[in-house]
């Protein structure tokens, strides 16, 4: 009889967390992105409290305490992060902000986004470090359990100050990458020129940036123009979250593309969350469309036509690595066509979505289940080991090779 394969590792790239000091932040603001905490339970962390951070969950004809998702401990407690790492058996995690990061500090905020990011920053490679070391010391406790983290970037602030934290992050030992939203430097999107200092920065540090979505599409694309929020709220987050947060991304990444940014950045890496949306599926027309239809483009000053130099096909086979949250394997074999087997990397998108009802603490996830059965309906047995093989790389070896991890 033959043994049963070795458990691979499973190392979790997309899992957020809310930091103390953010929840702070947070918690002090009354508009979007805001905390809100019923005052009788302002002594209680999380109780009743709620997380409104997209704008269509502030709808006002809702009282607050039913705006946005419940926000329990599991959005800021490392302790439930390491007890959904034991549960699901991931070893490794590599935590990050969640959306939307501090790309709302504006005005007064912004002359002190550098320290708040330098200040979270730290904060997250201290929490990595406490939870690494208790890991360790621990008798009986789950072993081998790791954190690493993505950093935030202080993108409302001057330009040399967001360049500066990227390099200063670099000497956080947990640190290996940051994360970025498609917004860019106060909301100019990521084909701004401006933003060329911060590629070239992170570039030349060679630090990787995982790219995440937060802003989904017009509410006119989902409802039409005209009928109101009452007509879309209807969807709850299914419209916003299943299809803006991946067309987002598909759009940022094809903008930044035609810019020519991978022709004058060649090093720049960017793992993109949710398998890069719809761009795995639709790179054959972004393709045709560059050969056939930029011509339509506006020229540049000098008369030429801004990039792209190289294939879509050539970049997300270079620049690119794809996360698999896609909860399904058509999706994750066009990532996989895409960037290849040995880009893509297994996530969560914890503690988003979470069991439905009653949770007995004890059970995996559906939502992480989902991810983890796709890739081995995809790749588990090819009956040569060569799925098998990809499928191992998909859940952790990919991550260990492309982010430095230690697993000791
Ligand atoms: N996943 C995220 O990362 N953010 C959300 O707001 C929802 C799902
Ligand atoms: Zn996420």
């Amino acid at each position: 009889m033959s043994s049963p394969p070795p458990t691979p590792l499973l190392v979790d790239i997309h899992t957020h967390i809310y930091p103390p000091s953010y929840i702070s932040l947070l918690s002090a603001r009354s508009t979007v992105p805001y905390i809100h905490r019923p005052a009788d339970n302002d002594n209680d962390e999380t109780a009743d409290a709620r997380l409104i951070i997209l704008p269509s969950d502030d709808e006002p004809s809702k009282p607050r305490h039913q705006r946005g998702r419940p926000l329990d401990r599991s959005y800021s407690s490392l302790a439930a992060k390491r007890a959904f790492m034991a549960r699901h058996g991931i070893a490794i995690s590599v935590i990050s902000l969640a959306n939307p990061w501090l790309d709302f500090l504006v005005d007064d905020l912004a002359t002190s986004a550098p320290r708040i990011a330098a200040d979270l920053n730290d904060e997250l490679d201290r929490e990595c470090a406490a939870f690494n070391d208790h890991d360790r010391t621990l008798v009986g406790s789950p072993s081998g359990q790791k954190l690493y983290a993505f950093a935030t970037l202080p993108v409302t602030a001057a330009v040399p100050a967001v360049v500066a934290e990227i390099h200063r992050v670099r000497a956080l030992r947990h640190v290996r990458g940051v994360i970025l939203s498609t917004a860019g430097l106060r909301g100019a999107g990521l084909a701004d020129a401006r933003m060329d200092a911060v590629w070239d920065a992170l570039s030349e540090t060679q630090t990787l940036v995982f790219l995440h979505p937060h802003y989904g599409l017009p509410d006119a694309a989902y409802y039409g123009t005209g009928t109101g929020t009452a007509a879309g709220s209807d969807s709850g987050h299914v419209l916003p979250l299943a299809l803006g947060f991946p067309l987002e991304t598909t759009i940022a990444l094809t903008r930044l593309y035609l810019a020519g940014t991978f022709d004058r950045f060649p090093e720049l890496r960017l793992l993109l969350a949710h398998a890069g949306g719809a761009l795995p599926f639709l790179a054959g027309r972004v393709d045709s469309c560059v050969r056939h239809e930029r011509a339509f483009a506006p020229c540049t000053p000098g008369g030429q036509r801004s990039g792209p130099a190289r294939s879509i096909w050539d970049v997300l086979r270079s620049n690119v690595y794809l996360d698999a949250v896609v909860y399904a394997t058509p999706a994750l074999k066009a990532a996989v066509d895409a960037a290849g087997g040995d880009r893509v990397l297994f996530g969560t998108d914890h503690p988003f979505f979470p069991p439905i009802g009653d949770d007995d603490g004890q059970g995996k996830w559906e939502s992480v289940q989902m991810n983890v059965r796709a890739i081995e309906r995809a790749f588990g047995d090819g009956g040569d080991g060569h799925g098998l093989a990809t499928a191992s790389a998909i859940l952790g070896g990919n991550a260990v090779r492309i982010l430095g991890l230690d697993l000791d």
